[in-house]
């Protein structure tokens, strides 16, 4: 696969199960669609219960030997990874450019991503340090070892279908697991091909299994009410992470949530507006605004609000709507039309709620998923798109007096996710930082994705951390040992 022409044709598109491809029980398959287009790439595998049962099969089958073979050998299987998402780098990101609809530029930047998590967790791999102690008594030794916490459900939706799945795949093998992924419906094909690149690296059979679906919640009952099963790993909405909590709570299976978010991207009059600029484009544009991470609200102290609003309009309009896939896109399509109808469905609320549009607003009539990129100024406190993850190209911006009146209004929500803060005063960064109620800040940043970092959220937006040492022992899970010497 030395050239970085795309076939597509080349992509798996059976379930991946015990090393080998097949099709369904049921042979029945699902279409995969391209956004830009409204045309079908392929098709992929539609698994069934009977499916779901083979691949935990699989998975418990391969468990006692991952679990037990030498750090360093799985290290090296890792790094190997990486080593093959770079070398295939150009292509999987023209891959996920079609089926997700996200410009080749922010897919060559997700490829990047993505293959960091591999190469982090091979160096994590080999530093599963436990710990030990004397016990406060001194009457004993304290003995605390990770081990793995065992067969893996790994669920991830459409939006980073790369690196959604290396972030649960790398640590899960790194702490000793076995998995089963379950890609979106909508971006199966990404998920397939790294599978295929895995198996390249030498992951052994039923290490990692990945199968789709047209029955998400049937498929993932089934496979959280085996009792082979200790672990789920969801990323996607705070509505179907409850489901699954709630499922997950019969067997009391170890849970990783990544869910929804809103976050605040908060603007002071302090703050270098060049920079404040460059920062809401990336927090706003990535992937079209299709990121839990996305700037969701702005809010903009009014000294600042006049030249802000202004610039970031000039900016988005100046935006190249166009398929992913084309040299120059800047802002490609969203990933189905229920995504332009829930957009549009916000913006037309909150236009009839008093908000000022100052570019974009609507759907423009071609064919494919595309939405304008948007900009709102006026926006009353009471329009939907404040309190629901908007998953698009708008940005709502609502004017603040006083950094007290900022903080509150960055908490006035059930998510807690991540928050971008400008200011060019530190005390009051590190102040405001503090006080905002949010797994991640970017203070003076429009970016927080960090393979090295602990990512995840507070409130309604997640349970556990992704990413870095914390990300690896949601993977494990802590014996301790007690001995008199
Ligand atoms: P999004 O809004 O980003 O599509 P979802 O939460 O709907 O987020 O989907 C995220 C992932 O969860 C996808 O892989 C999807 O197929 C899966 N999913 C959706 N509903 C269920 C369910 N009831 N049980 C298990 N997985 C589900």
């Amino acid at each position: 696969m030395a050239s970085t022409e795309l076939n597509i044709a080349s992509i798996p598109t059976d379930l991946f199960i015990g090393g080998a491809w097949r099709a369904s029980a049921t042979g029945k398959r699902i279409d995969v669609i391209d956004p830009a287009t409204e045309s079908r790439l392929a098709s992929v595998a539609d698994a069934s219960v009977e499916d779901a049962i083979q691949a935990v099969d699989a998975a418990d089958k391969a468990a006692k030997d991952w679990a037990k073979t030498a750090p360093r050998v799985r290290s090296d299987i890792l790094r190997r990874c990486y080593d093959l998402m770079i070398r295939d780098a150009e292509k999987l990101a023209k891959l996920i450019s079609l089926e997700n609809g996200k410009s080749l530029t922010d897919a060559k930047g997700e490829v990047a991503y993505a293959a960091e998590f591999f190469r982090w967790y091979a160096e994590e791999a080999v530093r599963i340090n436990g710990e030990i102690s004397i016990a406060p008594s001194g009457m004993a030794r304290t003995l605390v070892q990770y081990q793995p916490v065992g067969i893996s459900l790994l669920i991830t939706p459409w939006n980073f279908p790369a690196a959604m799945a290396t972030r649960k795949i790398g640590p899960a093998l790194a702490a000793g697991c076995t998995c089963i992924l379950k890609p979106a419906t909508e971006t199966p094909l990404t998920a397939y091909a790294i599978a295929a690149l895995l198996a390249e690296a030498g992951v052994p059979a039923g290490v990692v299994n990945v199968l789709t679906t047209s029955t998400a919640g049937k498929v993932s009952n089934a496979i959280l009410e085996d009792p082979r099963v200790r672990k789920l790993s969801f990323t996607g909405s705070t509505e179907v992470g409850r489901i699954l909590l709630r499922k997950a709570a019969d067997s009391v299976i170890n849970c990783s949530m990544e869910l929804g978010g809103n976050a605040p991207f908060v603007v002071f009059d302090d703050a270098d507006m060049d920079a404040a600029i460059e920062g809401a484009m990336i927090a706003k544009m990535r992937n079209g605004g299709e990121a839990c991470t996305a700037a969701n609200r702005f809010y903009v102290q009014r000294g600042a609000a006049a030249e802000f609003s202004r610039r970031l309009a000039e900016r988005i309009a100046a935006l190249v709507v166009d398929d992913g896939i084309k040299p120059g896109t800047q802002c490609g399509p969203l990933v189905n039309k229920a995504a332009v109808e829930k957009v549009a469905s916000l913006v037309d609320d909150a236009v009839a709620k008093g908000a000022k549009v100052l570019t974009g607003g609507k759907a423009p009539g071609r064919v494919g998923y595309f939405f304008q990129p948007t900009v709102l100024t006026d926006v009353s406190s009471d329009a939907d798109l404040l309190g629901e993850e908007i998953f698009g190209p708008v940005a709502p911006i609502v004017v603040f007096d006083t950094e007290a009146q900022a903080v509150e209004l960055a908490n006035a929500t059930e998510y807690g996710l991540v928050a971008y803060i400008y200011t060019s005063d530190l005390a009051r960064g590190l102040r405001v930082s503090e006080m905002v109620e949010s797994g991640m800040i970017a203070l003076n940043r429009g970016l927080v994705s960090d393979p090295a970092a602990p990512f995840g959220g507070v409130k309604q937006s997640g349970l556990g951390r992704e990413g870095a040492h914390h990300g690896l022992l949601e993977f494990t899970e802590a014996k301790y040992i007690s001995t008199n010497w």
